[in-house]
């Protein structure tokens, strides 16, 4: 734990916090964030040459903030339930054309026909930030959290690698390692299994006043980043200089990454390679919209708002920015 907390002490704070926060975790709507005060990407999918340069960069500027698995992982039970999931050998950790714990950014080629022209976009792929994420909003240990400025993290520190956040999220974006965090402290056997990992939107520039590295080494200013509704006037503006389509304004309810095409999203999706770490581009429902999920929301937030107050607790003093965080925000 890169924390000067000890784990008992971890626990301790837990329990002292447990009261306070119980009120503290009730449930918020998405409306309760300031619209304005949400920074937004937008992708011009016209302008990606594929390069690569940002794939390059996220990996870099993310290099301390990878796992550090120190083997042997303990076997899990139930075995056949509970796998273990291992990117950490350099074969496997040198992948970059797929979301792994190890890379957060990766370049989605579509090929096809549209119109009856030949087309050929590549498309940056990361965790699209949404608005009233469902990895938030069901993560059991608050460990998934979204920050005022709409940023969506996964403290590292106090995730289970439950796997949760991925099962709930549309695009099924955040990835395990096994070998790391607090489960190997609490409950080695028997409780998730690692550490979930994801783009944090470079949380820690951002709060330095910097740009996001992926954004900064573009060498065709592919993304631009701003507050949301800027942001979404620039993208209509653009869809309708192009006579393009857009992905995220109303996906999963909403979301802080902006896509503009000049193909068809649901042409694209039949273009592209869809799997494990290759998230699809078809409609996403508002996954918060469920009533299942919100009811489930509910039921949680006392118990996730303790542990998200505990992670606010070990965060302070450390230097990981981020900004005024809202754990658990909803
Ligand atoms: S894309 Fe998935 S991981 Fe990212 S914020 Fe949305 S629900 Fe969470
Ligand atoms: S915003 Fe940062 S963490 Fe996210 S993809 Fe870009 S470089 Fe990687
Ligand atoms: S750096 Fe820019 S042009 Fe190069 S792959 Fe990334 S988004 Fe595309």
């Amino acid at each position: 734990m890169s924390t000067n907390l000890s784990r008992r002490s971890f626990i301790k704070a837990g329990l002292i916090t447990a009261g306070a926060v119980a009120a503290a975790g009730v449930p918020r709507p998405p409306s309760a964030r300031a619209a304005d005060a949400e920074l937004c990407t937008l992708l011009d999918l016209q302008q990606c040459i594929a390069c690569g340069a940002c794939v390059e960069a996220c990996r870099e500027v993310n290099d301390t903030k990878f796992p550090a698995p120190i083997g042997p992982m303990p076997d899990m039970i139930p075995r056949n339930r509970v796998k273990i999931a291992d990117w950490s050998a350099a074969e496997r950790r040198s992948i970059d054309d797929r979301l792994t714990p190890y890379n957060w950014l990766f370049i989605q080629p579509a090929v096809g026909e549209y119109n009856g022209e030949d087309f050929e976009i590549n498309i940056p792929r990361r965790c699209m930030h949404c608005r009233n994420a469902p990895c938030s909003n069901l993560c059991p240990f608050g460990a998934a959290f979204t920050q005022d400025n709409g940023i969506v993290r996964i403290h590292p520190d106090v995730c289970m690698g439950g796997a949760k956040c991925k099962a709930v999220c549309p695009w099924h974006i955040p990835e395990r390692q096994s070998g790391v965090g607090l489960h190997l402290d609490l409950l080695p056997q028997y409780a998730g299994n690692g550490v979930m990992y994801k783009c944090d939107r470079c949380y820690d520039r951002i709060k330095a006043g910097e740009r996001p590295a992926c954004i900064d080494v573009c060498p065709e200013d592919v993304q631009q980043i701003g507050p949301r509704q800027e942001i979404l006037e620039k993208a209509h503006q653009l869809a309708r200089e192009m006579d393009g389509y857009i992905y995220g304004e109303t996906e999963n309810g909403g979301t802080n990454t902006i896509y503009v095409s000049p193909v068809p999203f649901d042409v694209l999706n039949q273009a592209i390679e869809k799997g494990p770490g290759s998230p699809h581009l078809a409609p996403a429902p508002d996954a918060m919209a469920s009533a299942n999920n919100m009811a489930l929301a509910m039921a949680i937030a006392p118990v996730a708002g303790v542990a998200g107050a505990v992670a606010r607790f070990m965060s302070l003093g450390k230097s990981d920015g981020g900004g005024k965080e809202t754990q658990h925000e909803r």
